[in-house]
């Protein structure tokens, strides 16, 4: 692992700084991670990403030909740290940029990739997952929405739910059973449904955050076009896996955990306890020195992930490796939080002794769906065992 920059991914590094401090909007106090039922934040959100694209920062390995620049992932790597450093807002297109975007690329016809890679970038279309159904989570292929192919077109019968952004998105990757015959993997297949097809219905959940981040979705005789199935008819598995490979790999981002040890780092500095700053107290001391070096591991751990890209390794179970530490670790930096608060803790938004604008109690109530979407610790603990270590399967019904 070469840890150094080359004399031009210095330079670009100075760049993509200066552009940031040119440009970053500026951010609201009290901002909450879920609160997308505001259009002026979908606005702001969405103009954000398209001025990142415009300057040539959004997912620039993406080939030329669909919006990208063929860039090395180097590049990309100097603009996510850039950003961490500014502590600049996310992209609000993240499901497309990060899981269907890669899945169209690798598993796309070329119809499909022109005409949705594009607005994917510029966040003109969002997108949203629709794997997980009443009654199927972490069993996802024991799904049973129903698309039954009619001609030319799907005709789809069913419910997702915990649909996160659905309430706003475009479009949804969705995997709906093809044939119910076949055994439970076989017969799922993997369709692009367009949000404003007449039978979709979108009821929001409210969440123990106050948020509504997902959704129920309900399709009563949703006519898809046969061209939105991606991949086989029946093999939507495989392409289904490829997209939770690269959703681990978003959710064990440790760019958001970075931003989130920096806040800490403050708070500890500037909360008072006893009359002495909370930094200054030995057993803090020592948690957010814990805290620091298990960042910092993964941070390490995504070069190493880094570095068997460029090389051209497989990557294994790195992606459940990184999504089970880092989401459980965005969960404790939360909860160092409101130990430092103390009875401060848990004053929410709008009242006026909150910290940090009432965000860490939201944040500890967040991270822990985090831990839980995307396959469960439990999950990664089993793909970990029986794939990355070769240990007996579990026993299955
Ligand atoms: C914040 C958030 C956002 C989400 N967004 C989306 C989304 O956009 N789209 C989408 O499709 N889904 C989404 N989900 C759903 C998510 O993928 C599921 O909640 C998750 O897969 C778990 O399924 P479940 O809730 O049905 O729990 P269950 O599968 O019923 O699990 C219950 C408990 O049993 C444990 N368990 C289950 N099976 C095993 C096993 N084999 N071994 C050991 N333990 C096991 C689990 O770990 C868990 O603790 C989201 C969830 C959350 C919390």
């Amino acid at each position: 692992m070469d840890l150094s920059y080359s004399p031009e991914e210095h330079a670009f590094q100075r760049e993509v700084r200066g552009w940031l401090a040119r440009n970053m909007p500026k951010r609201e106090p009290d901002e909450r991670p879920l609160d997308f039922h505001d259009p002026r934040r979908i606005a702001r959100g969405k103009g954000w990403q398209r001025k990142l694209y415009e300057a040539g920062y959004v997912a620039m390995g993406w080939p030329r030909d669909y919006g990208g620049q063929g860039a090395d992932v180097m590049r990309q790597t100097i603009v996510n740290e850039e950003m961490v450093r500014a502590r600049a807002p996310g992209l609000i297109g993240l499901m497309g940029i990060q899981m269907v975007g890669p899945t169209l690329i690798a598993h796309g016809t070329e119809q499909q990739r022109r005409r949705h890679l594009p607005p994917i970038l510029t966040a003109e279309e969002i997108w949203c997952q629709g794997y997980s159904e009443p009654g199927s989570g972490s069993d996802l292929a024991s799904l049973r929405t129903r698309a039954e192919l009619r001609g030319d077109e799907f005709v789809v019968n069913g419910q997702k739910v915990w649909t996160s952004n659905a309430q706003f998105a475009d479009w949804i990757f969705c995997l709906v059973r093809t044939d119910p015959d076949a055994p439970k993997h076989r017969g799922i297949s993997y369709l692009l449904i367009d949000m404003k097809s007449p039978g979709i219905t979108v009821r929001p959940l409210v969440q123990m955050t106050g948020d509504a981040g997902f959704n129920e979705v309900f399709f009563e005789d949703v006519r898809v076009p046969r061209a939105n199935l991606v991949g086989g008819l029946n093999d939507g598995w495989t392409i289904a896996n490829a997209t939770l490979f690269h959703e681990r790999n978003m959710l064990g981002s440790t760019t958001r955990t970075q931003q989130v040890l920096q806040g800490l780092l403050r708070l500890a500095r500037t909360h008072g306890r006893a009359g002495r700053p909370a930094s200054a107290d030995p057993a803090i001391r020592r948690r957010l020195a814990d805290l620091a070096i298990r960042v910092e591991t993964m941070k390490l751990e995504a070069y190493r992930q880094l570095t068997d890209t460029l090389r051209g390794r497989s990557p294994g179970i790195a992606a459940s490796v990184s999504k089970l530490v880092t989401t459980e670790l965005n969960h404790d930096l939360a909860e160092a939080a409101l130990d430092i608060l103390g009875s401060y803790g848990p004053l929410a938004r709008g009242n006026r002794r909150a910290r940090d604008g009432g965000t860490w109690p939201v944040d500890f109530m967040f991270t822990l769906g985090l831990i839980i979407g995307g396959g469960t610790s439990q999950i990664q603990k089993n793909i970990i065992a029986e794939r990355g270590l070769a240990m007996p399967r579990e026993l299955r019904a």
